[in-house]
This record gives structure tokens, sequence and C-alpha cells, in this order.
């Protein structure tokens, strides 16, 4: 009968949510330790620039490798460390090692890569955010205009006072601020003028249904002109085929992002790839015109 299933689909839903919660609780029982047992790792993405065809950035993407659990992606384990303040070590952990390896990056010749770190929504609303950049910046003799901030719409549009002067303030530091996973957030385009930032990263949800869904590509199309006609710069995520990079390619897109360029690399590869995809890129012609 229905009511019946009804209440077999309560059990359903109530067994789902009990297992959930338990392996967040896991997950959060084994957090404490990974920072002290050396369980965190960063992995760098490039951006290639899309009419050099050289590699203009890289993104720091943390990775985990917990002893108990194995490997738990980012997008599992930063929302839970957000809610309980673990996040706030693991960020420590994030900028002190992407700060390091860019500055490694600079010592062996690589003057114009620029390195991008995703910001939590803690982070964002530290006071002490600015100063703690600075010094960081300071102590690794780095640019800051190397240093590139991935923020999200939501995190910004919570308090959107507060979140313009923090915005200024970084921008007085000299760092670069982008909009990560841009479109996929429900706030007003107007929000573009009041925060002044300097690139928008197309989200991958657009970027995946290039050639087949001509909504998306109109799409995608149309927020590259607004950016360019706001002066952004355009990152396109999630680049997996040859078409996607000809369309972004066609429509203006300034930087491209993806396992079409390449997949992350690891910390001790880095400037190895870097050398090769240095060489390759302009041979291989993989930037179609
Ligand atoms: P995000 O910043 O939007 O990063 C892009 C994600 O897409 C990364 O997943 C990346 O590995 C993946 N990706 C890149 N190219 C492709 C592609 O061609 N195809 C597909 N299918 N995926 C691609 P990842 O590394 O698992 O990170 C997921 C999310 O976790 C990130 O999304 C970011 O929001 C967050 N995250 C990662 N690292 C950090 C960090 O150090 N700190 C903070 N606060 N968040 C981080
Ligand atoms: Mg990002
Ligand atoms: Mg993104
Ligand atoms: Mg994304």
């Amino acid at each position: 009968t229905a009511k019946e299933s009804g209440r077999d689909q309560y059990c359903y839903y109530d067994a789902q949510l009990e297992e959930a919660s338990q392996s967040k609780r896991l997950i959060e029982k084994e957090l404490v330790n990974a920072i002290s047992n050396s369980e965190f790792r960063l992995v760098y993405q490039p951006k290639i620039d899309m009419i050099k065809g050289t590699v203009n950035g890289l993104e720091a993407l943390i990775r985990w490798r917990s002893t108990k659990l194995g490997d738990i992606s980012p997008d599992v384990f930063i929302p839970i460390a957000e809610q309980n303040g673990q996040i706030t070590s693991i960020s420590d952990f994030v900028m002190e090692e992407a700060c390091t390896k860019l500055a490694e990056l600079q010592s062996h010749g690589f003057k114009h890569i620029n390195m991008a770190v995703n910001l939590s929504a803690r982070q964002f609303k530290d006071r002490e955010l600015v100063d703690k950049l600075r010094s960081v910046i300071k102590r690794h003799r780095l640019k800051p205009s190397h240093l590139e901030l991935e923020l999200t719409e939501t995190m910004i549009m919570e308090d959107k006072e507060r979140a313009r002067t923090t915005l200024r303030k970084l921008q007085e530091a000299g760092l670069k601020l982008a909009i990560d996973d841009f479109g996929t957030g429900y706030s007003s385009l107007s929000y573009l003028q009041y925060f002044r930032v300097d690139k928008l990263k197309v989200d991958r949800s657009f970027v995946m249904n290039i050639p087949d869904n001509s909504n998306d590509m109109e799409l995608t199309a149309a927020i590259i002109a607004l950016a360019h006609k706001l002066n952004l710069q355009v990152v396109a995520e999630g680049v997996e085929t040859e078409a996607q990079s000809g369309f972004l390619n066609d429509n203006n897109c300034d930087e491209a992002q993806g396992y079409f360029f390449c997949k992350p690399i690891e910390s001790d590869d880095l400037i190895d790839v870097l050398l090769k995809m240095e060489k390759q890129y302009p041979l291989e012609n993989k930037i179609s015109n």
C-alpha cells in the first residue's frame, strides 16, 4: 500500500543519512591527524594561454591520502573541514606549500608562471587574511601579482559589503582575484561591477557540453563576451577535447585548463613536465585556430 511504501522510503532515506553521517564522523576523525601524518599534498594543473599555447599559470589542488581511508576527494573533505574548523590548518598548509613551490619555480627560471590557490570560505572571512598573505608572500620573496586567489560567488555574496572591502584590500596588496565555477551560483550578474576581480573561470558544467548542447555553447560564448566587456580575463575549466578547445579559442577565451592539455601534476614531476610542455606546445600545435 501507499502507506507502507511511504514508510519504506522513509527508512531508505534514513539509512542513507545514517551512513552519510557515519562516514562524515570517520572523515572528521581521520582529518585530525592528517597534517601531522603528512597525508596532504598539492598537485598542480597548468592553465594554458590560448594565444601563445604556453603555460601561463598553475592551480594548486589539494590531495588527501588517508592511511585509514585511502584517497578522499577534496569535494568530500573540504566541506566537512569547513564546517568543523579544521579547514584553517589545512588552508595554512596549502598556502605555505603553494608559495614554496612558486618560489622554487621562480628560481628555476619560470618567471612568468603564476600560482592560483583556492580560498576556503573561512579563510575569506578571516580578518587576518590580508596580513597573513602579505607575510607569506614576503617570507618567500614572491611578487604578489604572481599569486591568484580563486573565490566562489557564494563566498562573496554572503556578506557583500565586507567581501567588497576584503577584495579591495587583496587587490591593493597586489594579488590577483578570480571567480571560480562562474555561472553555477544564482547571483545576479550586476555583482561583477560591484566587486572588482581580474578573472572569471567558466565552470566545467558549461564546457563539458560543447559541442553537443547549443545552449551551453551560447552561454559560454556570452560569458566570454561579457567578461571582456568588463575588462576581465576568462579561463575555461575542464577542457577535455579538441573540439572544446577549438570552440573556446574561436570565441576568444583567454586561458584554458583541463585534461585535454594536462592533468594535475605531482609536485616532484612539475618542473620536468613544464620544461617538456614548453617544447611540445608549439610543435604539437594543440591549439586549433
Ligand atoms: P575547482 O577549484 O573548481 O577545481 C577544478 C576541479 O576539476 C579539480 O578537481 C580538477 O582536478 C578537476 N579537473 C580539472 N580538469 C578537468 C577535466 O578536464 N575534466 C574533469 N572531469 N575534471 C577536471 P579536484 O582537484 O578534485 O578539486 C575539487 C574541488 O575541491 C576544487 O574545485 C576546489 O573547489 C576544491 N579544492 C581543491 N583543492 C583545494 C584547496 O587547496 N583548498 C580549497 N579550499 N579547496 C580546494
Ligand atoms: Mg579552483
Ligand atoms: Mg573551478
Ligand atoms: Mg569547478
